[in-house]
């Protein structure tokens, strides 16, 4: 046993904020006041994980019901794996900090196969064993969903269930039949997967007997025979369909840190590399009316200043004019940005044009895939050469001043000739480029090209086509780098070996566990990251069990031949697939489905699934929400003082001027903003508190219009602050002359490793100079008189040290570095230690 708790870790780790799960609309339940409880499991880091739109939704459905606490668990860092290990602290819940083992259910989110290392982290940090078949019911059931569940079978021996499809038709289901199992005993694990497999779209992996073909193909022989193929599972409507409208707002730097509406889901423009475009068939789209309350709901919950539209294909939304024009009238005066990640050329109207031109501008995105027309034409990608220029350029025209775009190598049937168009088209945009910024000084437009490699994956019309191998792709990329060699073009690629690995895990089998096991002994971990990812264990591990890679990724496939993924029918039928295989070669388009010519791909069944889009003319004035009116007043500046306790001393300045912002945003405090093309709250705070310190007294500066009393702000921004942060003063600013700085700061220190040596306090003030060499952060060198900074320096109660610091210096001495000077006291125990800045006492 230990006595560290996970609180001692943050100190030491980096971006604690991560683990301490006292972020807004995280919902916190009493364990012992529910039936169930359910830990969501996101195999990557927090950063990636909080923006995962999937999660979020399954989040807010599942806790909805009283009966169900669900709470999240990400991949922890490097550093604190390690710290988990060296402590012995099994992995917890971020909201209620309990080890993992302890929950009833564990699901996992399985969006991407270089993620899978992160499963077996998880579980070994949990003191969870890998394989169902050596799980007994001490330990949670382990599930699974997302998108790589469509071929589970690399992954199948971990899981005792997996979910095919849209996750929140059956999570609630599932949780039923767990809580009716328990109700009767809950002693028999079988009798509970034998209920879920009559759900739609579970799979239980457990329920289906691998074999080996002489060639070595894998056949699953299922053990009952009304349980041979698992289908996937859709949500028929999403205007219907549960939207989190309380998400949880993370800390930190998430990949995606605004609020995000779901426009629509799957897209049916039939790109025959792309995996999405089959498995979320059909097209399902939001009403311009619920989004619109969407997302009123969800920015006064969160916050945030940015919205950004989310669907595979967000320029084909049916009603795009109409929606941004509703909320860019709703959001700019507010200063709530929103971003467009594309469009689609030919969706532009003036008026759209015009509202486009007020938007905040990030990259822009386009995906040409390949540079040929003849190979756009095998991939089915239905967009002409003019379709992209024109596209382009009339992002550069709206002030776009970065342009992506994304190509694959290594298509079915691409020869030299299609690379070499790849280079003249990306320099054909060049050019314009070059024209729309000629004679205008600090311009940066730029062009950045990124290559991947093709991976074949399951249930696509190229499922059974070869990868290249990584010399071939090498050769590729090493040839369109030098191409495309310009200071206004970055080149980025996605490493060959990267690539590979993905191909071998989304069309494997399960021989592969074994791999996986390996390649985690062997230490890989965060393989999705370029910085942490390590080939030469890959191929130890691939060396080590013997699996041929090949036979996963570059050879060709028989059509006849077995696939691992047999049993799972994501309703898109095989005879489609074959024929889009088919018309590829032969260079046939088949075109989209949304407009109501029905390619026959088997998805709809036209009573429950069809395509659901919207017409612009289904749009009533009703759908347009105002934004609030407030009456005409002078801003006012308000000095704040707050107290940062608790977990909120993990928070880094950036991070916590974020945080206090969203929250002024949420208790709808109309804060000014200054003028100018980027316009920015006047808010204001005080030098930063080192992260892990604590402070009684902190002070911001706002200006807000006063539409409340002083008390009713404060009241109210209270209300919503995360754990840890609390307002214990708001009063009109007094102006400079009026402020009185102060003479000296006080902190109250406890060490977690013991008590301070009074004798070195004794000699300390005793001494007439205290003199020792500090290193600043430039690395320069310099000897200090500490006797000159303490003001004040005794202990207090025993184990307490009560420090005043002198301010006003021209050096700025911080309590960890008297710590150090005057009691020699080792780096880890200065970090770990409780440092507390005292309020000024009175008269101060
Ligand atoms: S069944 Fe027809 S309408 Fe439905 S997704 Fe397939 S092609 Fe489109």
């Amino acid at each position: 046993m230990t006595d560290t708790c996970i609180q001692d870790i943050l100190p030491l780790v980096e971006m604690p904020s991560q683990y301490i799960g006292s972020e807004v609309n995280a919902v916190k339940k009493d364990p012992k006041t529910v039936a169930l409880s359910i830990a969501l499991a996101f195999p990557d880091l927090y950063a990636i994980g909080t923006s995962h739109f999937g999660l979020q939704i399954l989040y807010h459905l599942l806790n909805r019901e009283k009966t169900i606490a669900a709470e999240r668990v990400y991949t922890p860092d490097t550093d604190m794996e390690s710290r988990l290990r060296s402590t012995g602290l099994p992995l917890a819940s971020l909201e209620s900090a309990r080890p993992l083992a302890q929950f009833d259910i564990i699901g996992f989110s399985l969006l991407y196969e270089l993620n899978y290392t992160n499963i077996l982290t998880i579980l070994d940090l949990a003191g969870i064993p890998f394989f169902a078949k050596d799980r007994d019911l001490s330990f949670p059931l382990i599930i699974a969903g997302g998108p790589c569940t469509c071929n589970p079978e690399p992954v199948a021996d971990f899981f005792d269930a997996m979910v095919i499809g849209d996750g929140e038709n059956v999570i609630l289901e599932m949780a039923d039949c767990w809580m009716a199992w328990k109700q009767g005993g809950g002693n028999d694990k079988g009798r509970l997967l034998n209920s879920w497999r009559g759900i739609e779209g579970v799979y239980v992996p457990s329920f289906f007997e691998p074999a080996y073909t002489a060639e070595g193909f894998q056949t699953l022989t299922p053990r009952y025979p009304d349980y041979l193929q698992v289908l996937r599972t859709i949500i028929p409507g999403l205007d219907d369909a549960p939207f989190p409208e309380k998400p949880v707002v993370p800390y930190g730097r998430p990949v995606h840190d605004r609020l995000r509406l779901e426009v629509s889901r799957g897209c049916t423009r039939g790109c025959r590399f792309c995996q999405a475009g089959m498995i979320y068939r059909p097209v399902r789209e939001r009403s311009v009316r619920t989004l619109m309350q969407q997302a009123e709901n969800a920015l006064a919950a969160t916050g945030y200043d940015e919205l950004s539209l989310l669907s595979l294909s967000t320029g084909d939304y049916g009603c795009m004019p109409e929606l941004m024009t509703r909320l860019i009238d709703r959001c700019a005066p507010e200063h709530i940005a929103v971003s467009l990640p594309s469009f689609r050329a030919g969706t532009l109207t003036p008026e759209l044009m015009t509202q486009i031109g007020q938007i905040r501008k990030t990259g822009f995105t386009i995906a040409p895939e390949a540079g040929s027309q003849r190979l756009r034409n095998v991939i089915n990608k239905n967009i002409t050469r003019e379709d992209i220029v024109s596209t382009v350029r009339d992002a550069f025209s709206l002030g776009w001043q970065v342009i992506k775009l994304y190509f694959m190598i290594g298509l079915p049937t691409e020869t030299d000739e299609d690379l070499s168009a790849m280079v003249d088209l990306v320099l054909d945009l060049r050019k314009l480029k070059l024209n729309k910024t000629r004679g205008m000084k600090g311009h940066k437009n730029q062009i950045n090209v990124s290559v991947n490699t093709f991976i074949p994956k399951p249930h696509t019309p190229f499922q059974w086509a070869p990868q290249l191998t990584v010399e071939a792709s090498q050769k590729k990329i090493h040839w369109l780098k030098e191409k495309l060699n310009y200071p206004d073009i970055q080149f980025k690629w996605q490493h060959p070996r990267v690539g590979l690995l993905e191909g071998l895990w989304a069309r494997g089998d399960r021989r592969l566990a074994g791999l996986l096991v390996a390649a985690w002994r062997n230490g890989c971990r965060l393989d999705g990251w370029s910085d942490h990812f390590d080939a030469s264990k890959w191929e130890k591990s691939l060396e080590e069990t013997g699996i041929d890679i090949d036979f996963y990724t570059t050879r060709a496939r028989d059509l006849s031949e077995p696939l691992p993924w047999d049993p799972i029918h994501v309703r898109v039928t095989r005879p489609f697939l074959i024929s889009e295989w088919e018309k590829a070669l032969q260079q046939e388009s088949t075109p989209d489905c949304r407009s109501g010519h029905c390619q026959s791909c088997g998805v709809c069944d036209f009573q429950t699934i069809e395509p659901r889009v919207f017409a612009a003319t289904e749009i009533k004035g009703s759908d347009t929400l105002e934004s609030p009116v407030l009456p005409p007043a002078d801003a006012v500046r308000y000095r704040i003082s707050y107290a940062k306790t608790g977990p909120a001393r993990v928070f880094g300045h950036l991070e916590l001027a974020n945080i206090m912002f969203r929250a002024f945003r949420r208790a709808k405090i109309p804060v000014e903003f200054s003028s100018g093309f980027h316009p920015k709250p006047r808010i204001s705070f005080d030098d930063p508190l080192p992260v892990g310190m604590e402070s009684l007294h902190e002070t911001c500066m706002v200006s807000a219009k006063p539409v409340f009393s002083a008390r009713e702000m404060m009241d109210r921004l209270n209300q919503t602050l995360p754990e840890g942060l609390a307002v214990t003063r708001w009063e009109i600013s007094p102006s400079k002359k009026e402020g009185v700085a102060c003479r000296s700061i006080r902190y109250r220190i406890q060490l977690k490793t013991g008590g301070f040596e009074r004798s070195r306090i004794e000699a300390f003030l005793a001494s007439e100079a205290f003199v020792k060499s500090r290193v600043n952060k430039k690395g320069t060198m310099a000897l200090v008189n500490y006797k000159e900074h303490v003001e004040h320096l005794e202990l207090d109660g025993g184990d307490c040290l009560v420090l005043a610091i002198r301010s006003g210096q021209p050096l700025t001495l911080r309590p960890s570095e008297i710590l150090a000077a005057v009691f020699d006291i080792p780096d880890e125990a200065i970090k770990t230690a409780r440092i507390v800045k005292l309020a000024p006492a009175l008269g101060e």
